[in-house]
């Protein structure tokens, strides 16, 4: 049969369209089975990092209580997509958690921020960040310095820091870090979640790790944290996660920001020190990913655990 060319390019659009919508499905259906039928499970929104190197967004991580998104954790640049497709909306969220202000982990806040702006919620909605330090704003000024009526870059949206026009006020916590010395913030959210934001070093940027406990089911985010975080550990030594999330941003070796971030033997040992139950790898950067062998292999001098390398909307139950 001959084809116009313009029915032929109809028919492969909806041949395409066809394949990516059952991909899509499938896709879906796999991490929606896990994620729905539990009373706990964490998502991880974006599994990447800072470089656009591929088909993962930035960090950010959704927790559900029986399945409903109740808290999310950090938003880098991508989680934008990853929050729709993901089925969630700030009507639903207990709490928003930045754990630093690098663009990787917050940089589509606003995004989703606007998006929510269509709903219809007005109860205030809680966003725990860091206080500032060096270079770096507070969560407090951050905010201002976005949704500000009179100086922000979105201002038409300033409706969010007074709870006007039609949107809930976000109450803005920051926490105080003090290079990863400072105490911990705890909090208890609605839907049964005990919060605790744990400092951490992330170099010169204020940052914090955060603890989830949902009955007794615990889950360890570590954030971007390198392994001069030991406060970090010593707070956790009474609290074994039934899932650490580990952020797997350099390969083993020489010349790596180590100021900054864990190498996999640094992952290991904190696997090993808090005696986790499944250590998941998060923050994929290409670097770490192309030298995977060699970076589980350090983890393994360690930990001897389940080790799993996280995607984008990978569901994961404690
Ligand atoms: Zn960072």
């Amino acid at each position: 049969m001959q084809l116009s060319k313009h029915k032929k390019h109809g028919l492969v659009f909806q041949l395409a369209t066809a394949a990516a919508l059952s991909l899509v499905g499938l896709s879906q259906s796999a991490w929606a089975a896990t994620c729905s039928a539990t009373p706990v499970a964490i998502q991880v929104l974006g599994s990447g990092g800072p470089i656009a190197e591929g088909g993962r967004a930035s960090t950010s991580y959704l927790l559900r209580v029986d399945g409903v998104p109740r808290l999310l954790i950090d938003s880098g640049s991508g989680s934008f997509l990853r929050f729709g497709e993901a089925g969630a909306s700030l009507s639903t969220l207990d709490a928003i958690v930045i754990t630093h202000l690098h663009a990787d982990h917050v940089g589509d806040l606003v995004g989703i921020l606007k998006s929510g702006s269509f709903e219809d919620r007005v109860t205030p909605l809680p966003i725990f960040g860091p206080a500032g330090g060096g270079r770096f704003p507070g969560l407090k000024d951050h905010l201002e310095q976005l949704l500000s009526p009179k100086s922000g870059a979105y201002g038409y949206l300033g409706g969010y820091l007074d709870g006007t026009e039609g949107k809930p006020r976000i109450d803005a916590t920051e926490v105080v870090t003090d290079d990863g010395n400072a105490a911990s913030l705890v909090k208890s959210l609605p839907s049964g979640i005990r919060l605790t934001l744990i400092p951490v070093n992330h170099g010169v940027v204020p940052a914090f790790g955060v603890l989830i406990e949902v009955g007794q089911k615990a889950i360890v985010i570590g954030g971007d944290q390198s392994a001069f975080s030991e406060a970090f550990e010593q707070k956790l030594a009474n609290r074994r996660p039934d899932i650490l999330i580990a952020h797997h941003v350099i390969p083993e070796g020489e010349g790596q920001p180590i100021g900054l971030h864990r190498s996999p033997t640094a992952i290991g040992l904190l696997a090993q020190k808090l005696d986790t139950g499944r250590l998941v790898l998060s923050h994929n950067m290409q670097r770490s990913l192309s030298r995977l062998e060699e970076g589980l292999a350090a983890i393994r001098k360690n930990y001897g655990g389940e080790i799993v390398v996280a995607n984008d909307l990978d569901c994961y139950v404690p």
